[in-house]
């Protein structure tokens, strides 16, 4: 097995992955993958042009007749060799993730176990893609449907979870029987790479994974190619709004999940010890990348003093630190000296505006990492930007509200909508929470409300475009088309055949 040290070694000039065979863009730009915990280039992604695409779509295109031909349980069966590699090569690839996007190693762990559930989903492929049927829907007439792949798919993931958010796309999309070109974060190539490497050991047949590598030029290629079926998108509001526009105005499917701002309420009656805990893991569990991340906390009269000191402490003990070194690190770098600095002039502005830092994250001497120290911004107003806008990064935002109603107004006038989440010990304050935000995915008591790969990833307003999300039951709709077949066979036929 190779370890991830050896795999960064080889692939350092970061390769395209095209019918199978590791290829060079025909590009000449790069841009650099860093080791966030150290500052330092690890790798080179090449920028792409959109000749690459047309390679590469090429080669999935080639390969989806033969591909989408063979029999479903055929499919699942290199899907369950591809289950039993990944878990075999589960510490290589965490090691990967911690190294190329600065996670802690128990967070990217859950980051492929996350990706690893859905492969498990997919494994169930013949069933979840079985049709319904009524026999003698008229007379000598049966009707049934059947649903069949759609073509060339495309993923194009963003940096935060490597593993996870192309695992949503590509073992969905190939178990129904399709062919798929990902287009990973050019920030993390690797662990997309190392998920590649093992399809191909898995045995899946050459064009039916493709990767290709860059920005904007590969995306829009990648958008309007005429043999492109459906285009999954994860990232940021602007782009997916882009992506869409881009693929649906070309009669393409698009499912593109955006940015978010998730607020946590804290009512007076909650446990605070367990609250606590579930607010500091959603506002700084990945340094505060997620679309999940609990960014804003609002707190009803009644809740504030002693939660916020108990929250406090608990923050105070988060060690922060490199994620490829120190054993015990609880929260690593942010991504890049982009988004450090980026997330600095957040707080800056938010300062200006009138938020009270009750810690400040923005000093972290005798690093060349890109580390924040978690930031909890106090007396953080509706019309302050850092309400309304996606900070992703360590910073928790804190509102002091009246009441229930009035923390349920407000978060519902945010542009986004994945998640949102109440701590209470009361039902009847759980039910209304959960019956009034304006968001697909509520947590009771639940930090980080993910669905798991059984249910789908259910963002609404700016945080989703499109109509089926990715993963469960939507992710096989997503990538099925459905067919519906009526069929008359009159059964006189020893009349009919004069025997
Ligand atoms: P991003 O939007 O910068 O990049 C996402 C993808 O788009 C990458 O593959 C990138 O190469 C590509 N891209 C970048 N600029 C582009 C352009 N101008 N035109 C076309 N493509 C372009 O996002 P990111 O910084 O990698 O990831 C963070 C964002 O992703 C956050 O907003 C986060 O909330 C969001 N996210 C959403 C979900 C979800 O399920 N809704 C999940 C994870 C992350």
């Amino acid at each position: 097995m190779e370890k991830a040290t050896d795999f960064i070694g080889r692939f350092s000039h970061v390769p395209l992955l095209i019918g199978n065979q590791w290829t060079g863009s025909r590009g000449n730009d790069t841009t650099p993958v860093y080791n966030p915990s150290k500052g330092q280039v690890i790798a080179h992604t090449p920028s792409g042009i959109a000749e690459d695409v047309d390679r590469a779509v090429k080669a999935a295109n080639d390969a989806f007749p033969s591909w989408a031909a063979v029999p479903a349980p055929k499919r699942a069966d290199i899907l369950f060799h591809y289950r039993e590699l990944l878990a075999e090569h589960l510490e290589h690839i965490a090691w990967l993730i911690a190294t190329e996007n600065g996670k802690t190693i128990e967070e990217a762990r859950g980051d492929i176990r996350r990706g690893f559930e859905v492969v498990e989903f997919a494994c169930g492929i013949a069933h979840l893609t079985k049709g319904e049927n009524l026999g003698q829907l008229a007379a000598e007439i049966d009707g049934l449907t059947m649903r069949e792949p759609l073509g060339v798919c495309v993923g194009i993931s963003p940096f935060n979870f490597p593993a996870m958010v192309a695992m949503w796309m590509f073992p969905l999309a190939i178990a129904c029987g399709n062919t798929f070109v990902l287009k990973p974060s050019e920030k993390v190539p690797l662990t997309a790479l190392y998920l590649a490497d093992l399809l191909v050991q898995a045995g899946l047949p050459a064009g039916v994974f493709n990767v290709v590598h860059g920005g904007r030029e590969v995306v829009e290629a990648l958008c309007v190619h005429p043999d492109v079926a459906a285009i999954s998108f994860v990232g940021s509001s602007e782009i997916a709004l882009r992506v869409y526009q881009l693929g649906t105005s070309r009669g393409k499917r698009v499912q593109a999940g955006g940015g978010a701002k998730n607020v946590h309420v804290v009512m007076p009656d909650a446990d605070f010890d367990s609250a606590v805990r579930a607010v500091v893991g959603a506002a700084f569990g990945c340094s505060g990348q997620r679309c999940m991340a609990g960014s804003t906390l609002m707190i009803p009269n009644g809740t504030d003093a002693a939660f916020l000191q108990q929250l406090n402490a608990a923050v105070d003990q988060l060690v922060v630190g490199d994620t490829t070194g120190q054993v015990d690190v609880q929260m690593g770098p942010v991504i890049d000296g982009l988004a450090r600095d980026r997330i600095s002039d957040t707080i800056q502005h938010a300062v200006s505006q009138g938020a009270k830092p009750m810690r400040d994250g923005r000093r972290f001497q005798d690093t060349d990492g890109f580390f924040l120290r978690p930031t909890l911004l106090d007396e953080v107003s509706p019309d302050m930007e850092v309400f309304r806008r996606e900070v992703f990064g360590p910073v928790l935002s804190i509102v002091h509200t009246s009441t229930l109603d009035e923390s349920i107004r407000l978060a519902n006038t945010l542009p986004f909508g994945n998640g949102a989440t109440i701590y209470t010990s009361n039902g009847g304050a759980a039910r209304k929470f959960a019956r009034e935000m304006k968001c697909g995915m509520i947590g009771v008591n639940v930090g980080v409300p993910a669905p798991m790969a059984i249910f789908p990833f259910s963002g609404w307003n700016q945080s989703f475009y499109g109509d089926l999300h990715l993963q469960g039951t939507e992710g096989i709709l997503f990538y099925t088309r459905q067919k519906v077949l009526l069929s008359r066979w009159d059964t006189n036929y020893e009349r009919i055949n004069g025997w």
